[in-house]
C-alpha cells in the first residue's frame, strides 16, 4: 500500500492487470494480484535477473512520451538478458508518477505491451507510487544451468566484437541537447528510445563467446568491465570500429567509443572457434564486426589504421562512459 491510496488499486486493475495474466505455458502459477508473484522456471535452467531504473530527466528527456519511456525501460532490461545469454521470461513494474494521468498511463501500457509481446516477456507484478517520475523494471530470464554468459572469461588471443553499430544514441543526446531537432535526427532519436535488445545473438552466442557485455556506458568504459573481470588487456582496433553511419566526422569515433545508450553487444570469441562463429554469422544473419582482441595485461591499447599507438586519453578525457555519483 502507499499514498496513492484506493485510487492505487483502481489504477493497477484498469492499466497494469490487463497486461499480465496466469499463465501456466509461460510458468505463471500466480500472477498479477496476490501479495507476490509464483513461478515455475523450466526444469534444468538457471534464473537470471536483472533490474534497471530510468529516471525522468536523467534517463530520459522529461518530455519523452509515456510509450517510449516503457519501451525504453523494457528494452534496457531486456539487453541486460541478452548480455547473459538469457531467454527473457518475466518482468515486474515499479512505478513512480507525480500524477495519475490517463492518457499517458494508456500510452505507457501500449508501449509496454507492444515490446512485451514482442520479446515473449510477461508482466506479474510491481508496485505503483506518487513522487518525481520514475520506472524500475526487474526483468526475469532462464539459462540451462551452467551456460550463462559472464564478463568474466576472456583470454588473450580471443578477438573482440561489438554487434550493430555504434554512436547514434550518444548523438542523439549531444543534438537533444543542442535543442536542434531536425529531419535528420529523427533516426538517431529512434536509436536512444527504441534500442535493439540483441536476444537471439546473446542465445547464440551461448557455449562459444568466452564473455559478454552490452554497451550501456560505452564501449570504453564496458569493455572495461569484461577486461577487469577477466584479468586481461585489449587492443582495440579503432578503423574497424563500426560507426553509425553519417555520423558528424570529428565526433564519430569518440560517440562510438564512449557514448552509452547503444545497447549492443560487445563479447570475446576464443580463436579456436573462430570458424565456428563466422560461419554462425552468415547462417543466423548475425551482424557482428570484429575490432580487436584480448592480450595479457590490463587496460586498452588503441591502434589506428597504420597500427600506430592512439592514446586513450584521447577519450578519456573527454567522458568515459556515464557515471551518476
Ligand atoms: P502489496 O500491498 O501486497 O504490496 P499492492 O497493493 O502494492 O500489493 O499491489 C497489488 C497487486 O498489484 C500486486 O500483485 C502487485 O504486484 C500488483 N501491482 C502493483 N503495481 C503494479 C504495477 N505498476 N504493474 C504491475 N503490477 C502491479
Ligand atoms: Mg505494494
Amino acid at each position: 500500500m502507499t499514498e496513492m491510496a484506493s485510487g492505487e488499486f483502481a489504477l493497477i486493475k484498469k492499466y497494469f492487470a490487463p497486461l499480465g495474466a496466469t499463465d501456466n505455458n509461460k510458468g505463471i502459477a500466480v500472477g498479477i494480484g496476490d501479495d507476490a508473484a509464483v513461478l515455475n522456471p523450466s526444469p534444468g535452467t538457471q534464473i537470471v535477473m536483472a533490474t534497471d531504473t530510468l529516471v525522468a530527466g536523467i534517463h530520459f528527456p522529461v518530455s519523452a512520451s509515456g510509450a517510449a519511456i516503457a519501451r525504453r525501460a523494457l528494452r534496457v532490461n531486456l539487453s541486460d538478458m541478452a548480455a547473459m545469454g538469457a531467454l527473457p521470461k518475466w518482468f515486474t513494474l515499479a512505478l513512480t508518477l507525480p500524477v495519475a494521468e490517463p492518457a499517458w498511463l494508456e500510452a505507457f501500457t501500449e508501449g509496454m505491451a507492444k515490446d512485451a509481446k514482442a520479446y515473449g516477456c510477461s508482466l506479474i507484478g510491481g508496485d505503483t507510487t506518487r513522487g518525481p517520475l520514475t520506472v524500475t523494471i526487474q526483468m526475469l530470464g532462464e539459462v540451462p544451468a551452467g551456460q550463462a554468459l559472464t564478463r568474466a572469461g576472456a583470454k588473450p588471443g580471443d578477438k573482440i566484437y561489438v554487434t550493430g553499430n555504434l554512436g547514434a544514441a550518444a548523438a542523439a543526446l549531444a543534438y537533444l541537447e543542442a535543442e536542434q531537432p531536425s529531419v535528420s535526427v529523427q533516426g538517431l532519436l529512434k536509436r536512444y528510445y527504441l534500442p535493439e535488445p540483441r536476444i537471439s545473438e546473446g542465445l547464440l552466442l551461448r557455449g562459444l563467446a568466452s564473455s559478454a557485455i552490452d554497451i550501456s556506458d560505452g564501449l570504453l568504459a564496458d569493455l572495461g568491465h569484461i577486461l577487469a573481470s577477466s584479468g586481461a588487456g585489449a587492443r582495440l582496433w579503432l578503423d574497424k570500429l563500426p560507426l553509425f553511419p553519417g555520423l558528424e566526422e570529428n565526433q564519430a569515433l569518440l560517440w562510438g567509443m564512449t557514448g552509452g545508450d547503444d545497447y549492443e553487444l560487445c563479447f570475446t570469441v576464443p580463436a579456436g572457434r573462430e570458424r565456428e562463429f563466422n560461419q554462425l554469422l552468415q547462417t543466423e544473419n548475425i551482424v557482428a564486426t570484429a575490432i580487436g582482441e584480448i592480450v595479457a595485461g590490463s587496460g586498452v591499447v588503441c591502434l589506428d589504421s597504420d597500427g600506430r599507438w592512439v592514446p586513450v586519453d584521447t577519450f578519456l578525457n573527454t567522458k568515459s562512459g556515464y557515471q551518476h555519483f
